[in-house]
């Protein structure tokens, strides 16, 4: 299906085509009709790289009035990352669109050009959950006049913790707004959180659980405990341009094999919990450049990085949860591309 078999605008249509999105993905087939013809809830059941926020974002651009200046859709999202990478994109659908302002509201920088953007009149909020019930504690953003909700990474967003944070939000919104619920997995913790917000509501479902994404093959090599790094060594020696993200379990796992493969020579560097957000952000920004090819990374530390073309998942540790591994290999093998996920 193409973008111009849909409904919406040619200046989105325009905003479409400039970013060369030529086909819809599976998801955008199901989703983006439905939104713009129906003002019901939906759930969607997709991963990260199948094109989900352009899913739901352009039914938002084209939903959106312009001419009025209050807030008429949030967007709640796990991570920081995720957040300006969602509200990156909206920006760039609407790119041809004068009047429209997009605000993302997020913990651990300055809430003050935050809370400039929102009392210049802004139409649509991404946010992550803490920050946005910061701003709405603070009367600053104001929720009566929203007409869709997304929750998007669900899952994610209640096993960080943010269940409080997200009764507090929606309870401001109109009980007639329209919702909708992106998750990678339903746990019964989304089950109940739907159950708990939504009307009736159309479930679309795209891979299906817990089934990883088809573009990715999985591999693994067993080998004794002691002998892991030199695997992942080898791994990396025989793939010379590998671009990838090494999962470990800790922190100092994470440190370590950062530091072990630096000191061998090989172009990697560490993401954990224990960076500053300076730190992070100058890590994140050399391997989004690709001036590092490995990215030696905790899960949480990891959640929301959107990259593409990523060639390689390394699972140094197994998760414990299987959403977990099927959160990690979702990171390759987007957008049509094919990836590796690799288990040691
Ligand atoms: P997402 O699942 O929203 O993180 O999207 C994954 C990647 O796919 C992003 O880099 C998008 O820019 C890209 N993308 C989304 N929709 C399309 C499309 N219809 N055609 C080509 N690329 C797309």
């Amino acid at each position: 299906m193409n973008f111009n078999s849909l409904k919406i605008g040619d200046r989105l249509l325009k905003a479409i085509t400039d970013l060369k999105f030529e086909k819809l993905t599976p998801v955008q087939e199901k989703v983006i009709p439905y939104l713009i013809d129906k003002n019901e809830d939906l759930i969607a059941l997709a991963q990260t790289g199948t094109g989900k926020t352009a899913a739901f974002g352009i039914p938002i651009v084209h939903k959106i009035n312009c001419d009025k200046k209050y807030p008429q859709a949030i967007i709640l999202s796990p991570t920081r990352e995720l957040c300006l990478q969602i509200s990156k994109d909206l920006i760039a659908y609407s790119k041809y669109f004068e009047n429209i302002n997009i605000t993302a509201i997020y913990g651990g920088s300055n809430i003050q050009p935050q809370i400039k953007s929102v009392r210049s009149g802004t139409q649509i909020v991404v946010g992550t959950p803490g920050r946005v019930k910061d701003l709405i504690n603070r009367k600053v953003l104001k929720l009566k006049t929203i007409e869709i909700v997304v929750l998007d990474e669900a899952d994610e967003m209640l096993n960080m913790g943010f269940k409080e944070d997200l009764d507090a939000i929606l309870s401001e919104t109109p009980s007639n707004k329209q919702t909708l619920l992106f998750s990678a997995t339903m746990p019964n913790e989304v089950m109940k959180l739907s159950k708990t917000y939504m009307d009736k509501f159309k479930t679309i479902e795209v891979a299906s659980r817990n089934e990883g994404a088809k573009n990715v093959d999985h591999h693994y090599y067993m080998v004794n405990a002691k002998d892991r790094y030199n695997a992942l060594r080898r791994i990396c020696d025989i793939n010379p341009k590998i671009y990838g993200i090494i999962f470990c379990r800790t922190r100092r796992d994470t440190k370590n094999v950062a530091d072990k493969l630096m000191n061998d020579g090989y172009n990697a560097d560490a993401l954990h919990g224990d960076l500053s957000q300076s730190q992070r952000d100058h890590v994140m920004s050399k391997f989004r450049n690709r001036n590092i090819q490995l990215l030696v990374a905790t899960d949480v530390a990891a959640r929301g990085i959107d990259i593409d073309n990523l060639t390689h998942v390394i699972n140094y540790n197994l998760p414990d949860e299987n959403e977990v591994y099927v959160h990690r290999s979702g990171r390759t093998g987007r957008a049509g591309r094919k990836g590796i996920s690799i288990i040691i």
